[in-house]
């Protein structure tokens, strides 16, 4: 069994940065990684197309000058290979392999109450132990898969977006390409993989909204301008409701002329991608405010859509704009002017089975070479219940959010001590950009930790009254928003069997930060800190 400080499970982004940030503190740290590489999802989602939309500037790590100057993103919008490069380089360049297990799938997490530390034990049986565990597993990592009857009997071949084949490209050439899912992965794969496919079938059953990405490549002076103003970047970024620099206007939107909004629309969809949600502060408030977003949208996508019947389909209906994830495209809608592109809409004609050659629709029998599952995740709360985490008294994490996450900011729960999570429902996370809310929360973690360790402080747990009081307060700052309108990822409505809570904070990360900050310069309000047990001491001085 190995020992060691801080445990971190997970080598993404969250990983990476919580291994450098525990590590220049002095805290011996390990990270655990499931695959043979550093990336997360942006290791796995190798699907063709696949792309940030969030700008590279800003996603990206501010921990480093030198790193900041140094690298140089080459588009506005990144590429995954790209992304995948740059995690890549930034664990090379701050050693972080060295600190790294890899192939190393966390099965069981036990909280030992004698010693306050975690026993960990990893899928080939390797066992470690650790005084604090910060879970880094990602909010949108556990992919969600269909049931379809005669699944298994499909003869052609099997894709998720989530597990892209690593090994071996995927050649479509001359194929029949079915694909599953109109969500942000649906949306990129599909203009791409139509390039080269024979036909391609989307399967939809949601038409989701989407505005189109002002993706450009990034020239050397603009690259110099943005190095050169970094600082105040990042502190725009850091001080925004989501962590993208975008402060929405300050005009209500029914308080402007219809044709000034239409203006100020206009110019949002053309430029901003996800910052047209914030064109006006009440989009996502007030239901004649979203009225108006959702209008100008629905129109705009029509007019991408030459086809009356396929602009009837393709336009959302079921859904206010935002109250679920919005995307931004490189030409999803133009695709379907293409002869080898069609659209089954599998909410008005259900899929009734798989075959051995296709996917049978209760009007048409699809043939396909492969089917691609672009099916999403079990968001926020999948990839953290996946071990079987147990704290206190055995007790197991999955029951005890079996009817929704209880945390306190999103970063521990009661019954779990020393255990922290970077993006844990209850933060920011999925209404945030990731970077932002990532190297928050971690620094915070780092501080805190070092504040334990002056304290000789050994165990800290979340009271029940702080989880309770904040997860309240998540719900109800979900209430001021239109987002439980809708069935969604944020919410868990749209996978049958998942509580239907609201998961993330929707209060913005400018405020989350306050609160957290405020905090740790009260006492680490909400949580109980604790010496080192006797038993451990004696230990150690032996
Ligand atoms: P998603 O947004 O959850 O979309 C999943 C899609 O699969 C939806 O269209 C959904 O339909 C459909 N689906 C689910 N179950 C189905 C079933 N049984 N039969 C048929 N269709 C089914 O997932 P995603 O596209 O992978 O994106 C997830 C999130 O990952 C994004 O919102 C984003 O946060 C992140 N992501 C980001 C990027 C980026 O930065 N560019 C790229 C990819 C992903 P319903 O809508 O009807 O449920």
């Amino acid at each position: 069994m190995r020992d060691v400080e801080v445990l971190v499970v997970g080598a993404g982004l969250a990983g990476l940065r919580a291994l450098y940030g525990f590590r220049a503190e002095g805290f011996e740290t390990l990270v655990l990684e499931a695959s043979d590489e550093v990336g997360g999802v942006w290791n796995h989602n190798r699907y063709p197309g696949a792309r940030c939309d969030v700008e590279s500037y800003d996603y990206s790590y501010s921990f480093s000058k030198e790193l900041e100057q140094e690298w140089r993103w080459t588009e506005r919008y990144p590429t995954q290979p790209e992304i995948l490069r740059y995690i890549n380089h930034v664990a090379d360049r701050f050693a972080l392999r060295q600190d790294i297990e890899f192939q190393a799938r966390v099965d069981v997490a036990r909280f030992d109450e004698a010693t306050a530390t975690w026993e960990v034990e990893v899928q080939d049986g390797r066992r470690f132990r650790c005084r604090f565990l910060v879970l880094c597993l990602g909010q949108l990592s556990a992919p969600k898969l269909p049931h379809y009857p005669g699944q298994d009997s499909f003869a052609g071949e099997t894709i998720v977006s989530a597990t892209w084949p690593k090994d071996r490209g995927v050649d479509f050439t001359g194929k029949r390409v079915g694909i599953l899912g109109t969500g942000s992965s649906g949306m990129q794969m599909t203009p791409v993989i139509a390039q080269t496919a024979a036909h391609v079938t989307v399967f939809q059953r949601t038409a989701n909204y989407s505005v189109p990405a002002a993706n450009a490549p990034l020239d050397d002076e603009e690259d110099r301008q943005v190095k050169a103003n970094y600082a105040a970047r990042r502190d725009l970024m850091r001080n925004s409701p989501t962590g993208l620099g975008f402060l929405p206007g300050k005009t209500k939107t029914l308080d402007v002329p219809e044709e000034e909004r239409e203006a100020v629309f206009e110019k949002a969809y053309h430029r901003l991608g996800f910052g047209f949600a914030l064109a006006y502060p009440d989009i996502l408030l007030d239901e004649k405010a979203n009225d108006a977003a959702t209008e100008f949208l629905k129109r705009k996508i029509g007019e991408r859509v030459s086809d009356p019947d396929l602009r009837r389909k393709l336009v959302p209906d079921n859904h206010r704009f935002g109250t679920r994830r919005p995307s931004v495209d490189s030409g999803y809608y133009e695709a379907f002017s293409r002869d080898n592109v069609e659209l089954a809409d599998i909410r008005a004609h259900p899929i009734v089975s798989f075959t051995q050659d296709g996917i049978i629709t209760d009007i048409k029998h699809h043939e396909l070479d492969v089917v691609i599952y672009a099916t999403g995740f079990d968001a926020l709360t999948g990839s953290i219940l996946k071990p079987d985490i147990r704290g206190r008294g055995g007790l197991r994490l999955r029951d005890k959010w079996a009817g929704g996450p209880l945390t306190h900011f999103g970063i521990g729960t009661s019954g779990f001590p020393n255990m922290l999570i970077v993006g844990g429902p209850g933060s920011p996370s999925v209404l945030s950009n990731v970077m932002v809310s990532i190297e928050e929360q971690v620094d915070w973690f780092v501080a805190f930790l070092c504040h334990l360790r002056e304290c000789g402080v050994g165990e800290v747990e979340v009271t029940e009254a702080a989880e309770q009081e904040w997860t309240a307060h998540v719900q109800e700052r979900a209430r001021e928003t239109l987002y439980m309108t809708a069935d969604s990822f944020y919410n868990g409505g749209e996978l049958p069997g998942k509580p239907r809570v609201f998961m993330p904070y929707s209060g913005g990360v400018r405020n989350y930060r306050r609160l957290l900050q405020a905090a740790a310069t009260n006492g680490y309000t909400g949580f109980e800190l604790r010496p080192v047990p006797k038993a451990v001491e004696v230990a150690h001085d032996h």
